[in-house]
């Protein structure tokens, strides 16, 4: 069986737009429009349920099962896990797609070909991300993409938040029936990279991160209503310390390889994650802040920048038919597997080199208590750039209906072009603190131990007592604050250096000459605000040190030479 994947002229108008990067004249799909045929000419039992309903619903958890094991029977290069068993008890399937088909982590690590995850459907109010996966899965076992799977192992999820995918609700706007954002115990995913409560991300670490270390972490979600020019947008790992190489990789030379094929391609235009200030126009800053990016590491593929690995976020915009935003998903998605596959082994060499990097620099630099990292940044400008945005954004209801949508005229054809925007998406770090040789944490904090064990930090327990020099924190103040809508704490403090204290028996030990160093650092420093103390994890424990009435010291130590060690 034969399929052909054609790229028609569009029918809708094609607009001729300037000086965009490549200063050409190119034709460029805006708004709504798709190319006609864009997905083929499937057999409906190959089809997915967007293709089936024209566009109009969404694929539920049975339907993806149904789908999956479609393939299963289909094709020789698939492989099924459970990531996990959710509250509802629903499965949660991840697909692995190689060739020649492998079935362990151990294969994979074998065979020297670079892994890549894909993931959908963390908020399933953004459907359009899952849909794409499931039809780029079919194309690449059944259909003209086979040769994505010569030098790459793919793992995709389509269905994250299986829970919320099946909690339906109404809404405006294509699908009209869509799952809820949160999962079936009411928590959002995407925030819960460090503080690791839920059973999906709990589960993708186990089964995942940890056992099959993909050197690329992909995560699709979207927007609400906005007016950029983009039919869909990215973002990589902003986190100040996290080491650099990997996200230097990702912005620097994946991500323009990536848009200019795209637009080659696809015809679509992409950019970076971002937006600017409603009511300014036009507009002059565009900014990764004000579209809820942030240098901060609760976000999965945030904290996966802080192993030393590469990951992307991208987010389509809210008002597009589901057709387009599918569509949007399906090129960004294809060209990144396209680079992957030929690039694979250089990002490969871009993390190990970042790992040994990490782990040299701990052994050479912390004992002298020197070595600094970021527990706090912001966004800079890299300078201006030509932006595509729409003058406005309005709303109407459909005539005789109760249904709004968007103003015809608005948000479609070509975008205006705006010159000397301000873009506003590099990290740079506003605070810092020392990077220790190691961490010291008591015997009675196993819920702290079990999170770091989760992230792969590799912690051991003391054998018998050890003398160390280091640096404690003196905490003056704990002040309670709300940041992105969660109750959280900041720590207000000191550090104090010490030439020698002994730690008994049973206290735990993480050394940080470890390739997740960073992640450690970012965990456990007391005055990263979205780390394991500005989560709460710590103030049960403050508390009956008698934090609030007194000085107290933050459990954790910190050591950068071990003095001494008893027989
Ligand atoms: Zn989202």
């Amino acid at each position: 069986m034969r399929h052909f994947r054609w790229i028609g002229p569009a029918l809708a108008l094609i607009c001729l737009v300037s000086g965009l990067a490549t200063g050409g004249q190119e034709e460029i799909y805006w708004g709504d429009e798709v190319p006609e045929k864009w997905n083929g000419d499937w057999p409906e039992k190959f089809q997915t349920v967007p293709e089936r309903t024209d566009f109009k619903k969404t694929t539920s958890s049975y339907e993806i099962l149904e789908f999956i094991d479609t393939l299963k029977w289909n094709s020789e290069n698939v492989h099924v896990f459970t990531m996990f068993i959710s509250e509802l008890r629903r499965q949660c399937p991840v697909v692995v797609m190689s060739n020649p088909r492998i079935t362990s982590p151990q294969e994979a690590k074998k065979s020297g070909k670079p892994v890549i995850y894909l993931q959908g459907n963390i908020h399933p109010p953004e459907a359009e991300g899952k849909e794409a996966l499931l039809m780029v899965m079919r194309d690449i076992l059944l259909g003209d993409k086979k040769h994505l799977l010569d030098d790459q192992i793919i793992l995709c999820c389509p269905n994250f938040n299986v829970d919320g995918n099946d909690s339906w609700g109404l809404r405006d706007g294509t699908p009209h029936i869509i799952g809820t954002r949160q999962n079936a115990r009411g928590y959002d995913l995407n925030r819960d990279a460090i503080k690791l409560e839920t059973t999906n991300v709990q589960g993708l670490y186990r089964t995942v991160l940890n056992r099959w270390n993909p050197v690329l972490v992909f995560d699709a979600h979207a927007m609400g209503r906005v007016q950029h020019g983009y039919a869909i947008v990215y973002a990589t790992s902003t986190v100040p310390a996290a080491h650099p190489g990997p996200r230097g990789y990702v912005w620097d030379t994946l991500f323009p390889a990536m848009r200019k094929a795209i637009r080659e391609n696809f015809r679509i235009e992409t950019f970076s994650h971002c937006l600017f200030p409603r009511n300014q126009w036009p507009p002059k800053v565009w900014s990764h802040d004000l579209a809820y990016w942030t240098t901060e590491g609760k976000f999965v593929t945030a904290a996966y920048g802080l192993r030393n690995r590469m990951s992307i976020l991208v987010e389509t915009p809210g008002d597009p038919v589901f057709e387009r935003k599918i569509y949007a998903h399906y090129a960004l998605v294809s060209e990144l597997l396209e680079y992957t596959n030929r690039h694979g082994r250089e990002m490969q060499e871009v993390c190990r080199a970042a790992d040994q990097e990490v782990v040299d620099k701990i052994k050479s630099h912390a004992p002298s208590g020197e070595l600094k990292n970021y527990v706090a940044g912001k966004y800079e400008s890299w300078g201006k750039i030509d932006l595509l945005a729409y003058p406005e954004n309005k709303y109407e209801y459909i005539p005789g209906t109760s249904v709004q949508r968007k103003k015809p005229g608005t948000l479609e054809a070509t975008p205006q072009v705006i010159k000397d925007v301000e873009h506003l998406t590099k990290p740079v770090g506003t605070r810092e603190a020392t990077v220790p040789r190691g961490y010291l944490i008591p015997a009675g904090l196993d819920h702290i131990v079990d999170k770091l064990r989760l992230q792969n930090i590799e912690v051991k327990v003391l054998e018998r007592p050890i003398t160390v020099r280091g640096e404690e924190y003196a905490i003056d103040k704990i002040i309670p604050v709300q940041r992105g809508g969660y109750a959280m704490i900041d720590l207000k403090g000191e550090f104090v250096r010490f030439e020698s204290k002994t730690f008994p028996a049973g206290t735990y030990m993480i050394d940080l000459a470890q390739p997740h160093a960073n992640l450690a650092f970012y965990c456990l420093e007391p005055e990263v605000g979205d780390g394991l103390a500005g989560w709460g994890f710590f103030n049960d424990a403050l508390k009956s040190l008698g934090a609030g009435k007194e000085r107290v010291t933050f459990p954790v130590h910190k050591y950068f030479e071990v003095i001494g060690e008893s027989e």
